[in-house]
């Protein structure tokens, strides 16, 4: 296979070039492989590929030409050294920790994370040796006093789900360095056309393509990113040996997902800075949280941070309880109650009862989600419906 050599390119192009590798056949499209494994001319080669000794696919949960492309199209986007596709997100968060942890190991995280997350870092880890404490991500004070000598990551998400909350990046970074531990990033809600962790001194970022990346509502996805020496040493052989691969179908929806990312994002930011400004004039929410807003607690961290942008995700507060913030969404009629993101459909859900429902009440308080907190994923609808429908189901 053919491929093109794109070291010169610029963001928005390589999104819709990188990584395409062509068959002899020359389609346009990049071609789906959707096969399990692979034949050899002859038993030498055979024997040369399991030895390294050639370069070339073995079988599909190893490798396979479609994943591979998605891979080399996510690692341009970042400006990682490498990564590698897996079947869903969390299988990417749970990779980026298995892979090099073991009993005896410490791990950091902020409290404010995705529920699947927090329950691999609070639950999961601990039960193979490996012990986690979690922090307040905003005081960097409790980073640092937390780090232990058998300390090896520090996990965390920004913007934080669901309250918008932006970790410094660049200080925790400093911090997990200086005790010998990698800084793992969940960069979902921001996307590599917003943040780039790695610029900020992360390790290793993982996703969930699920969301922005595929767009549509379609497949599950995820990606790790991480360098050479890292894979070398131990993704390589935990995605070969466990099985947590990215299936070739997916693969192609993403690769077709990544080459319109960058002007969906920037739609979906556009029309969430028009919702979230409407949002805080209304006299029916209490607050609105949008790191793109000023009055945002770390306004000036998310402009530095996110190429100047609020992203597409907002949090608000009404003025009221639960059955004010359910009586709202049941009136909504454009925007659809799911707790997926990143999707061209506008989704909203109401944390308490849905994604944080698992925590205790003690630690959702803590986190600041309370029965009036809903979390609005803005899609690609014209921003005046969108608008219509909130001040309709406002006045419900
Ligand atoms: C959705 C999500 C995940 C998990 O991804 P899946 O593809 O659903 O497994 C992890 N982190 C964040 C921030 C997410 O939004």
């Amino acid at each position: 296979m053919a491929k093109k050599s794109s070291k010169q390119w610029r963001p928005q192009t390589r999104l819709v070039h990188e990584g395409t590798q062509r068959s002899q056949h020359g389609e346009n499209a990049e071609a789906l492989f959707l096969t399990s494994g692979y034949v050899y001319e002859n038993a030498q080669t055979a024997r040369d590929r399991f030895a390294g000794d050639a370069d070339g696919f073995i079988y599909s949960r190893f490798s396979n030409p479609t994943v591979s492309m998605f891979e080399e199209r996510m690692t341009a986007l970042e400006g990682s050294e490498t990564a590698r596709a897996t079947a869903t997100g969390m299988a990417a968060v749970t990779a980026s920790m298995l892979s090099h942890l073991q009993a005896g190991d410490h791990v950091v995280a902020a409290k404010a994370l995705f529920s699947s997350c927090r329950y691999v870092i609070e639950d999961f880890l601990p039960r193979f040796g490996v012990a986690s404490t979690l922090v307040d991500g905003l005081d960097i004070e409790q980073w640092r006093a937390a780090c232990r000598p058998e300390t090896k990551a520090f996990f965390l998400e920004t913007p934080t789900n669901p309250r918008l909350e932006i970790l410094d990046l660049r200080s925790i970074a400093d911090i997990a360095h200086d005790n010998g531990a990698l800084l793992v990033v969940d960069n979902v809600f921001a996307t590599p056309i917003l943040q780039r962790p790695m610029e900020f001194g992360a390790d290793i970022v993982v996703y969930s393509a699920t969301k922005y990346i595929d767009g549509q509502g379609r497949c599950l996805g995820g990606c790790v990113l991480c360098s050479e020496q890292f894979l070398e040493d131990h993704l390589r052989t935990y995605m070969r040996q466990t099985g947590p691969a990215m299936s070739p179908f997916n693969a192609w929806v993403m690769l077709k997902g990544l080459e319109t990312l960058d002007i969906r994002v920037r739609r979906h930011c556009d029309n969430a800075r028009v919702l979230a400004e409407f949002l805080g004039e209304s006299s029916a929410v209490r607050r609105v949280f949008y790191p793109g807003l000023p009055n945002h607690p770390q306004h000036n961290l998310a402009m530095a941070q996110m190429d100047g942008s609020g992203g597409g995700m907002i949090a608000f507060e009404l003025d009221g309880d639960q059955s004010r913030a359910f009586r709202f969404l049941d009136a909504l009629e454009v925007i659809l109650i799911s707790n997926n993101l990143g999707d061209t459909k506008s989704l909203i859900t109401h944390p308490t009862t849905t994604t944080h429902q698992r925590l205790e009440e003690e630690a959702r308080l803590e986190l600041g989600i309370g029965e009036n907190l809903l979390r609005l994923s803005v899609g690609l609808e014209d921003v005046e419906d969108l608008r219509d429908d909130l001040e309709m189901a406002l006045a419900a």
